[in-house]
């Protein structure tokens, strides 16, 4: 479909004889096809421009050394620094806490934040041994606490009873001193989604996070959205701060641009991906192969 950078600043770079190091005319034409690139993976602008600069500042000058081409020398350059961006931070859950810890689980409808929560749950509970409890806080669709109980059926991982006609605070309430009395060291809350971001959601996700304060607050963004993950990382972190993203939908042929925005513009950590529908479809965070996916 595109061209790969390599390819791309090969044919540009390699024409240059002088080897030694790199010029900032040789830098400025690489890095209009890098910026090329990352807009191509859908990337934000502002991070674009951001992670150009800061490459930029490492290429120029830097020494070609005699094994390599000026165009593999920048694509080092450019994918060292973007695996940096990426995941200079551990992806691992921060579970230190006397228990129940809680984990709060927040992001639109529709992004994969039920499933999510059961694939993290399952494996807290399988490789970890922790004992684990889901509840979900999803009051306006009907559908939605079933969907996490049929979940927690197929994981072999508890959920809360549901109680109809409860708000979410009372759930998150209840979740947590049923983890108590229960012995569990995990609690998985999930909140409601919306189609859109909107002020009430927001509300409610803060006033859920006040009550159990969490431990992890979880963005679960679908990672095909592109630019729009933005926004909504944005918002989220704003007013109720989130501890980590985990990108879904991985498996699908998006080019990953929506990684690097959300870490730029939040600077919090990506812990895990979803891979698939698959309850066991969880992997951790992998900067080397979303920088490779996004490079291109
Ligand atoms: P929610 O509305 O955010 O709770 O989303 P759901 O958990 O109900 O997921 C919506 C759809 O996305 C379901 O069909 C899931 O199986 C699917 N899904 C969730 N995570 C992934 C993933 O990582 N990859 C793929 N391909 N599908 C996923």
């Amino acid at each position: 479909m595109f061209d790969t950078l390599q390819e791309r600043l090969s044919g540009i770079l390699d024409k240059l004889t002088g080897r030694g190091a790199l010029s900032e005319a040789d830098v400025d034409t690489a890095m209009r096809e890098v910026r090329r690139a990352l807009l191509e993976a859908d990337v934000a602008l502002d991070v674009v421009r951001g992670f150009i600069d800061k490459v930029k500042e490492r290429a120029v000058g830097a020494e070609v050394v005699k094994s390599v081409t000026p165009g593999q020398m920048v694509v080092k350059i450019v994918h060292d620094a973007m695996v940096e961006i990426l995941g200079s931070e551990g992806s691992a859950l921060n579970l230190r806490a006397s228990p129940p810890v809680p984990i709060l689980m927040v992001g639109l409808q529709g992004s994969g934040k039920t499933t999510t929560t059961a694939k993290i749950a399952k494996r807290l509970q399988e490789r970890e041994k922790r004992k684990v409890l889901m509840a979900s806080l999803d009051t306006r669709r009907p559908a939605a606490q079933e969907q996490l109980a049929i979940l927690g059926t197929q994981t072999g991982v508890e959920t809360l009873p549901i109680i109809k006609g409860q708000t979410p605070i009372e759930i998150a309430k209840r979740a947590m001193s049923e983890a108590r009395r229960g012995g569990f060291d995990v609690v998985m809350l999930d909140t409601a989604g919306r189609l859109h971001i909107d002020e009430e959601l927001l509300a409610e996700a803060a006033a859920v996070r006040d009550i159990a304060k969490p431990n992890e607050t979880l963005l679960v963004a679908d990672a095909l959205t592109g630019q729009d993950a933005v926004n909504l990382a944005k918002s989220f972190d704003e007013k109720i701060g989130i501890t980590g993203i985990v990108l879904t939908r991985i498996d699908g042929d998006g080019r990953g641009g929506a990684a690097l925005s959300m870490r730029g513009v939040t600077g919090k950590p990506i812990k895990l991906m979803g891979t698939g529908e698959k309850l066991d479809g969880l992997e951790d965070f992998h900067p080397q192969r979303i920088a490779g996916r996004i490079l291109g």
